[in-house]
């Protein structure tokens, strides 16, 4: 899994260094601009997961910077968390309205604003989730989502920490509800085109699934004399 990427766009070079530091040491990667012109371009080719934005900035204003984010397909989703001096309060309703996910006032202290990030690129995953039908690269079961490409599963927008075995496991029963697979069928799935040797008693790996699965354990379903299946609600 790849580290969220943050764009920080702020023209106070202490303020910058502090909010970078900050999400740097809580694992995120910071790509920063000074100005609002190269911030919006910064955005708009690095494709990042979460963008802080100062209002007044050379250039272009981040108002302005959020309304373009806003009006573009590709950034239309992007969670937006603006910064606003004391004076500026009119402008983070403006900003707000333009569509920013949330505001942080200057000074802000770096615990609650991670607190704010954190929170953002949550609620971001599940909506996205929520937001595409399901696709070739998404499986989608209710609020568990199983995201093909990136190699990862969540539950009511919370990451399950799968296992690589234990994630093409649950991905193989969720691609087809309904379907009994017997556990050599699993087997020559999951370990069918991995180098790394797995534990071979599929039952181990199907209990350790259920397990994180918490309150929908019962997704999955033992076929007597068989094997497993993904339970078919629809
Ligand atoms: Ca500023």
């Amino acid at each position: 899994m790849s580290k969220p990427l943050i764009v920080v766009v702020e023209d106070e070079t202490d303020i910058q260094d502090i909010i970078t530091y900050n999400l740097k040491r809580e694992g995120y990667d910071v790509l920063t601009a000074s100005r609002g012109d190269q911030g919006l371009s910064l955005i708009q080719a690095k494709n990042p997961d979460l963008v802080i934005l100062d209002i007044m900035l050379p250039g272009i204003d981040g108002l302005t910077i959020c309304q373009q984010l806003r009006a573009a397909a590709k950034t239309k989703a992007l969670p937006i968390i603006i910064l606003s001096a004391k004076e500026e309060e009119s402008d983070v309703v403006i900003g707000l309205g333009l569509g920013a996910d949330d505001y942080m006032p200057k000074p802000f202290s770096p615990r609650e604003l991670l607190a704010r990030v954190k929170a953002l690129l949550r609620r971001a995953t599940a909506q996205e989730s929520q937001g595409q039908e399901q696709g070739q690269d998404q499986i989608r079961h209710g609020d568990l989502i199983i995201d093909i490409d990136r190699h990862q599963a969540s539950l009511q927008g919370v990451a399950l920490k799968l296992t690589a075995t234990e994630f093409k496991l649950l991905m193989v029963l969720a691609s087809q509800p309904g379907r009994a697979f017997s556990r050599e069928q699993l087997l020559n799935r999951v370990v069918g085109d991995a180098v790394v040797v797995v534990d071979r008693n599929i039952d181990v790996h199907i209990r350790s699934v259920r397990k994180k699965l918490g309150v929908q354990t019962g997704l999955i379903e033992t076929v007597r004399g068989v094997g497993y299946r993904f339970a078919d609600r629809s």
